[in-house]
């Protein structure tokens, strides 16, 4: 990872173009309800006014899928970004037309203006090429700085980027690319995995990634039943995807021939029916018929927080239970405790854990909570980030 940073190029009074993901949570009183995207792209922006830099802002929010619906509009953000940075920031309904280019031309040095929501616009997910250069037309330069967007390749990310021979990374994707690819290329050992949730489809072919890259795997949540079968166990209710035994089968193959540990659950929180009021009981070994496992219990955190323990590098993705249940968030929260704790380098990339870690309040323990969790997945499987590639050289 070599990308032209930020100090590579000239901003002063240019025109840049810096695009972020400030897909945050809004309420019903249109107040943003948590601001950690927008915070991590403080950085950069920070950076760019200082610089004296004409900024225009870029970002989708939620899925408007290509139509103008107020529900997912970007204006709240302005609010919020404007508190946060405490300074006027100017917001634009539209991306192009008359209103929008006289708040363009009548940008001054060292202020911003935030656009409304790319995804207004159909052509973002179609990464349309007309469309790119419309957008790479307003501004001199560019700078990306949405990871949580960089494995798409859509038109305000990788599309926009090619019209610029200095396309940037800024400071959040550089942070986060750093993270990760030391992870995946130079890790201090032991290098534990530690991966839960639901998505098990999703998420098994990353397994056999990263039994490759990891000495210890912890698979945990709704994964673990479908390793946990494979293996003879009765797992009653419980998720299991029927259309990944084969890989499961691979994946407990491969770690036996490579000779590496795959760590799954002893003892269960099992619950009657998927149900936050749900009767539940602590078991070990098999699930009765007619009960899921929710969370893992007592004997299963103490052996994983053994595990974590050792561990000098830890890539955390995935609750190990219904964590947004009270008698079910027991493992995941033991788990968060546990990685925090650990001296080593703690990186958790993915959606839920990450909430599980915000929840307690940890996010200052782990060395590092990836906002992307689509995109630190495809980046650690090795697969290509279009965002990421499309942007120039470091000189
Ligand atoms: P993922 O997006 O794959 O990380 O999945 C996160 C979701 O997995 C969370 O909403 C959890 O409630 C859910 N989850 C975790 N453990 C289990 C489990 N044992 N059974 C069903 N869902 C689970």
């Amino acid at each position: 990872m070599n990308k032209l940073s930020l100090e590579g190029i000239e901003t002063q009074g240019k025109k840049v173009l810096l695009r972020v993901d400030f897909n945050v949570p809004v309420d019903d009183k249109q107040r943003v309800s948590d601001d950690t995207r927008i915070q991590a792209a403080l950085p950069t922006i920070t950076y760019l006014l200082q610089k004296e830099a004409r900024l225009i802002i870029l970002s989708h929010r939620g899925r408007p899928q290509g139509q103008r619906k107020e529900e997912f509009s970007l204006r709240p953000v302005a609010e919020t970004l404007e508190k946060l940075l405490a300074r006027p920031v100017s917001f634009s309904p539209d991306l192009f037309g008359p209103v929008a280019q006289s708040a363009i031309d009548n940008l001054k040095p060292g202020h911003c203006l935030l656009m409304e929501n790319i995804r207004f616009y159909p052509e973002e997910e179609t990464n349309d090429p007309q469309f790119s250069k419309e957008l790479a037309s307003l501004a001199d330069k560019f700078v990306m700085d949405a990871f949580g967007t960089c494995h798409r390749a859509h038109a305000s990310t990788a599309g926009v980027a090619q019209y610029f021979d200095d396309a940037a990374c800024g400071y959040l994707m550089k942070a986060e690319l750093d993270y990760l690819d030391g992870l995946i290329h130079h890790p201090q050992r032991p290098f534990l995995t530690i991966t839960g949730g639901a998505k098990v489809k999703d998420k098994i072919q990353l397994l056999n990634h990263l039994l490759d890259i990891s000495d210890e795997l912890i698979i945990g949540g709704g994964m673990a039943y479908s390793f946990l079968k494979e293996q003879g166990m009765k797992v009653g209710n419980s998720l299991v995807d029927e259309s990944s035994v084969k890989v499961v089968r691979e994946v407990l193959q491969k770690a036996r021939d490579l000779g590496k540990k795959i760590h799954l659950p002893l003892e269960h929180i099992i619950a009657d029916s998927f149900s936050k009021t749900a009767a539940f009981k602590k078991v070990e070994g098999d699930i009765p018929e007619g009960w899921l496992g929710l969370d893992i219990g007592p004997k299963t955190i103490a052996e994983f927080k053994r595990v974590i323990d050792q561990a000098k590098t830890i890539f955390w993705n995935g609750p190990m239970g219904v964590f947004e249940w009270e008698h079910f968030n027991q493992g995941t929260f033991a788990l968060a405790q546990a990685v925090a704790a650990n001296s080593g380098t703690t990186v958790v990339g993915g959606g839920d854990s990450v909430s599980a870690v915000k929840q307690l309040g940890l996010v200052d323990q782990m060395s590092h909570v990836s906002t992307g969790g689509g995109a630190s997945l495809e980046f650690i499987q090795g697969n290509r980030l279009p965002g990421v590639e499309a942007l120039a050289e470091e000189k």
